[in-house]
């Protein structure tokens, strides 16, 4: 590098912003309020305040559906803050954990680890069923006289791979039927269709408290929008007109996610032409990078084998010109990239659970065919995002990778 770069990197560092603070705009941020969801919230303390009445009595569970950045996970979080709090002021021992399920692989045992994890810091992982584990948990309640709300996020991951999970999760207190009620679900799922998989008990459980959260609409995102303008950018660097083109992006999926997102990648293409405001012009470069059609938070939580099973899938889809492919031809694609990529292909069941789990997340989609002669076959596709963007998205991704790995 010519001597430039130290100085330009400082220049950068240094130089001016348009922000005050990011953290605002990050996904782990849980906002101190949520326009447009407070009666989901006050549903949500209608059908939990029993658990702090009558500690032991009842259990609850609750679904929480609604598509991408509808606020299913920012909504259960809040409420798990408040209603901790206000068990506290009553002195009652009440845990709220939330666990991501597609994190955990879709594996009820995983999700187990992360709860007992919570309680006891180390555990040995191994030589455990998931009966085990959960009993183990139920000790450890009974013993320190301790409620729980388990949250339990992207359900779908679950009920994709491990299908007893929820029957074993809702059935907890027959085993124990005269002892007090010490576990509450609440589940977030993107789609109820899910649902299907389980049995008819345990999906009627589930439905009987079923709050569904609607996208947001332009004007509803404008409101959450200046709430974290206030706390994330500097005095005047965000207008009204800006905010309004942001939101108006946004809500062709209602999602407010992707509108935080492209205001902070905006406010970075401000900043990167030393502009001390964000324009409209900064929102649709923002819009237009490669950045928004598969995000960065989406990217990291892929393994390397579920990235290469993506790249093999939209490259034969685009090079074929075809919307789904057989299960077959996805795993001769596969193969030619695992080759290309130096890595092991995994088994025919390792490929399928992954895609599963991809399914689960609503990039990849499944359906059967319905004709032909040698009986149903799965056709896998993909939903929005062109074949062609995620191509490129996983071969930069991957390319990253390998780099890095070679400067090692
Ligand atoms: P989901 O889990 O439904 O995909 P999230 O709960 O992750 O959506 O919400 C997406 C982003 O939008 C998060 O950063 C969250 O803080 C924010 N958000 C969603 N709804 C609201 C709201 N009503 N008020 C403030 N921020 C919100
Ligand atoms: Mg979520």
């Amino acid at each position: 590098m010519a001597d430039y770069g130290e100085d330009l990197i400082e220049q950068i560092l240094l130089g001016p912003t348009v922000f005050k603070d990011e953290a605002p705009l990050s996904i782990e941020y849980i906002p101190s309020r949520l326009p447009h969801r407070e009666d989901e919230l006050a549903l949500l303390a209608h059908l939990f305040r029993s658990i702090l009445e009558r500690p032991g009595s009842t259990g609850q569970r609750v679904l929480i559906t609604g598509l991408v950045g509808v606020g299913k996970t920012v909504i259960a979080q809040k409420f798990g803050m408040d209603i901790t709090n206000a068990a506290k002021q009553r002195r009652i021992k009440l845990h709220y954990i939330h666990v991501n399920c597609r994190e955990c692989k879709g594996s009820l045992f995983a999700v187990l680890m992360k709860v007992i994890e919570k309680f006891k810091g180390h555990f040995p992982r191994r030589g455990f069923s998931s009966e085990e584990l959960l009993r183990t948990i139920m000790n450890i309640l009974d013993e320190k006289d301790i409620f729980l709300i388990l949250a339990l996020d992207e359900l779908e991951a679950l009920l994709e791979i491990d299908h007893s999970a929820l029957y074993i999760l809702t059935r907890i207190q027959e085993e124990r039927a005269t002892e007090p009620v010490r576990v509450s679900l609440l589940c977030m799922l993107r789609e109820p269709k899910y649902l299907e998989l389980l049995d008819r008990s345990a999906a009627s459980t589930l439905q009987q408290n079923f709050i569904e959260l609607d996208p947001y609409s332009s004007s509803e995102l404008v409101t959450i929008l200046k709430d974290r303008v206030e706390l994330a950018f500097k005095e005047g660097s965000v207008n009204e007109s800006t905010l309004e083109i942001v939101a108006d992006i946004a809500s062709i999926r209602g999602d407010a996610r992707y509108a935080i997102e492209l205001l902070w990648r905006a406010g970075k293409y401000a900043d990167s032409e030393g502009s001390m405001e964000v324009k409209p012009e900064h929102v649709r470069k923002a819009a237009g990078a490669l950045y928004s059609t598969l995000r960065n938070e989406y990217l990291t939580t892929l393994t390397l084998n579920e990235k290469l099973i993506l790249l093999a899938l939209s490259r034969a889809l685009e090079e074929n010109n075809v919307a789904y492919l057989s299960m077959g031809e996805l795993e001769r694609a596969y193969m030619i990239v695992c080759e290309e990529h130096n890595y092991p292909p995994r088994s025919h069941t390792q490929i399928w659970k992954h895609i599963r789990l991809l399914s689960a997340t609503g990039l990849v989609s499944t359906k059967f065919s319905g004709k032909g002669s040698r009986g149903r076959t799965t056709m896998i596709g993909l939903t929005s995002i062109p074949a062609s963007s995620i191509v490129k998205c996983m071969e930069a991704s991957l390319e990253a990778r390998s780099s890095k790995s070679r400067n090692k």
